[in-house]
């Protein structure tokens, strides 16, 4: 059985991220109307092969994948399913090792690289993901760094920082961009980070909803601040935290909060060609019902 990419259930999963080539702007052959193509997030599990069908029967020409193996064989599979269904992979997503929580008190204890008890384990991971896309031919690693300490002082955010210096320098000398996934962090906290880290190969892969979701931004005006650095976007939907100690409520693309005509509209004013990939972090059929209806959601948008 194939899973979608589902975050949650991602949890202690070796898992790499994959890529995409600087701000989406060089994807686009040559000459072509730029367009923002649609793609969907799905983890490989162990068959790349029908993972990668499967994007390609709901009709997507991109993906981002996590892997559960780093094994050459199993780079060599993946690499042969993308040529196969003419599928672009333009990020390989890591996450873990260790237990990763997402809510608003085990979170930052767990979550990315911020916490100093996992994250020489996920530096480890994210340059064993780094080199595992290089086999495939993706060109980008992403990860959720964790709630990056809003205080620039804090001792945490200079570690953080320096954590992701060392990562997306690896990935520089695998040719590659590292993307950091909203959510858990401001916008304006993730933006001083990146300048912080200083390198020209890291970005941001921008989850609509997750700034929603953690009650830390409104995803069209996060672009004011973010819109130079993404790379990516998960195209996804939900509601504000409705108390204080829960994340918002995920939904299908429609049913939220985001203000997709609005958001793509900015996102064509900001020169963003690269992909909209679709994620939805439930699993089974409705999940996959969610995807489609999705896709036609935004066709609608993105034409
Ligand atoms: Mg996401």
């Amino acid at each position: 059985m194939i899973r979608m990419y589902n975050r949650r259930r991602f949890v202690g999963i070796a898992a790499v991220a994959a890529a995409a080539v600087l701000p989406g702007k060089s994807q686009a052959p040559p000459g072509a109307k730029p367009a923002l193509r649609l793609g969907l997030i799905l983890g490989a599990g162990n068959d790349p092969d029908a993972a990668i069908r499967k994007v390609h029967d709901l009709g997507f020409p991109t993906c981002q994948v996590g892997v559960s193996s780093f094994a050459p064989e199993m780079a060599e599979r993946l690499r042969a399913a993308l040529g196969r269904y003419n599928i672009e992979a333009t990020s390989l997503v890591s996450g873990g090792p260790g237990p990763e929580i997402y809510d608003f008190y085990q979170g930052p204890l767990t979550i990315g690289l911020v916490p100093r008890q996992y994250r020489d384990a996920r530096i480890a991971q994210i340059k064993r993901t780094s080199d595992f896309a290089k086999l495939c031919g993706v060109p980008a690693v992403q990860t959720h760094c964790g709630f990056i300490p809003e205080n620039p002082n804090d001792p945490v955010y200079k570690e953080t920082v320096d954590a992701i210096r060392t990562v997306a320098a690896y990935c520089r000398r695998n040719g590659q961009n590292f993307r950091c996934e909203t959510g858990q962090e401001t916008p304006i906290t993730l933006f001083r980070a990146i300048k912080d880290v200083g390198l020209d190969n890291v970005g941001v892969n921008f989850d609509a909803a997750n700034l929603i979701l953690y009650g830390k931004a409104n995803p069209v005006d996060a672009l004011d601040i973010l819109g130079p650095f993404v790379q990516g976007i998960h195209a996804k939907d939900g509601l504000y935290p409705a108390n204080a100690r829960e994340l918002g409520r995920e939904v299908p693309i429609g049913q939220g909060k985001v203000d997709f005509p609005s958001f793509i509209r900015r996102l064509k004013e900001i020169g963003y060609r690269g992909p909209l990939t679709i994620e939805r972090e439930i699993s089974g059929p409705k999940q996959t019902e969610d995807v489609r209806a999705a896709k036609i959601f935004l066709e609608k948008l993105t034409g």
